[in-house]
C-alpha cells in the first residue's frame, strides 16, 4: 500500500501546475531545477519505500538545525533554554524584529538566530573543523552511511550573500549570548546548513526522532519528546501552523526544499521538491505529506 501511494504522490507533484520558486538568495540554491521531487518513508518494522528522485543529494539547509539542537542539548541540557526560547515566532525564518525586544533570546532554535545560538553552544571552545565533524558523525550514525558530506560551494555562497545572518549574530553578540565571535559561528552555522543527503539518507536519520528503532540510542526519550515537540510548534516557520493543521506531523523543514518528519512510533519521513511557497516551506514536499498524513491515518492528531 504504501509503494503504491509513494508512486502516486509522486505522479502528482510532477502534475501540478507549479512547483514553487527556489530560494534565490543563496546563489548557489538559485540554480537548482524546481521540477524535482523525492520522498523516503522508514518504518518502524524496518520496511523502507522510496519514489521520484531519492538517489538525488540536496542541500538539507535548516534541517540540520535539529541535529545541532539535539546536540547543544546534550552540551547544556536544559540550561540552554537559558539562551533560546521555545515559542513559535510567527516571522520569517531570518526576522530579527523580536530579537530586540526579547532582548537576544531567539524565541525558539529553529528559526535562524535561534540555530546560531545552539550553533554557538555545540561550538564551545572547540576548532570550527571538530565540531563540523561532529555534526556529520552524529548525522551519518543515525543514517548508518558514512557518505553524507558539506557542499562547500554552498556555504561559500551563503557566506558572500549573509549579510542577514551577520546582522542577526552581531546582534546576539551585542546582547551577550554567543561566546564566539561571529564570523567563527557564522562560518560553522553555514557549512552545517550546506549538508548535503537524500531523502533515504534523511529518512534513516531521522529514525531516532521516532521510537520504535530498536537500534537508535544516540539521545534519551525525553529529549526525543522535546525536539519533537519544537518540530511541531517551531519547525515551518511562519507556515508551522498550517503545517500541523494540514499534515500534522513533527516536521522540520529547509530553503534547499527538504522536509524531515516523524510520526512518532510508527515511521520516519523525509520529501524533497526545491520550489517553495511563501514562507519557505517546500511547496510540492508539504502537499504529499498532507495527502500522505490523509491517506494513512498518521496525524498526531487523528
Ligand atoms: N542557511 C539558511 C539561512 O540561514 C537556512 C534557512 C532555511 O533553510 O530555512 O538562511
Amino acid at each position: 500500500m504504501l509503494e503504491a501511494l509513494l508512486n502516486t504522490l509522486d505522479r502528482d507533484a510532477r502534475q501540478q501546475e507549479t512547483w514553487g520558486t527556489v530560494a534565490s538568495y543563496i546563489p548557489e540554491l538559485a540554480a537548482v531545477d524546481p521540477a524535482q521531487f523525492a520522498i523516503s518513508v522508514c518504518t518502524v518494522d524496518g520496511q523502507e519505500y522510496h519514489a521520484g528522485d531519492y538517489q538525488v543529494p540536496f542541500s538539507i539547509q535548516s534541517v540540520s538545525k535539529v541535529f545541532t539542537l539535539a546536540l547543544a542539548l546534550g552540551r547544556l541540557g536544559d540550561g540552554l533554554w537559558d539562551r533560546v526560547g521555545r515559542e513559535p515566532s510567527g516571522r520569517a525564518f531570518n526576522s530579527i524584529v523580536q530579537l530586540e525586544v526579547e532582548e537576544g533570546i531567539p524565541r525558539n532554535p529553529f528559526i535562524n538566530a535561534g540555530a546560531i545560538v545552539t550553533t554557538d553552544a555545540v561550538l564551545g571552545r572547540q576548532a570550527p573543523r571538530d565540531t563540523l565533524g561532529e555534526i556529520l558523525s552524529f548525522l551519518r550514525e543515525a543514517a548508518g552511511d558514512t557518505n553524507i558530506h558539506i557542499n562547500r560551494h554552498v556555504a561559500r555562497s551563503e557566506q558572500k550573500t549573509g549579510d542577514r545572518n551577520y546582522s542577526l549574530a552581531y546582534f546576539l553578540k551585542s546582547c551577550g549570548n554567543l561566546s564566539n565571535d561571529c564570523d567563527r559561528v557564522l562560518g560553522t552555522y553555514f557549512h552545517h546548513c550546506a549538508i548535503e543527503m537524500t531523502t533515504v539518507q534523511l529518512a534513516r536519520a531521522a529514525r531516532f526522532l521516532c521510537g520504535g528503532f530498536s537500534h537508535q540510542r544516540l539521545i534519551g526519550i525525553e529529549r526525543v519528546r522535546s525536539i519533537n515537540a519544537l518540530m511541531m510548534t517551531c519547525g515551518h516557520y511562519d507556515g508551522s501552523g498550517d503545517f500541523a493543521y494540514r499534515v500534522g506531523f513533527p516536521g522540520k523543514s529547509g530553503v534547499g526544499g527538504g522536509i524531515m518528519a516523524v510520526v512518532p512510533n510508527v515511521a520516519s519521513i523525509a520529501v524533497w521538491s526545491p520550489g517553495l511557497d511563501r514562507y519557505g516551506n517546500s511547496l510540492q514536499g508539504t502537499a504529499a505529506l498532507a495527502r500522505l498524513s490523509r491517506e494513512t491515518g498518521w496525524s498526531v492528531f487523528a
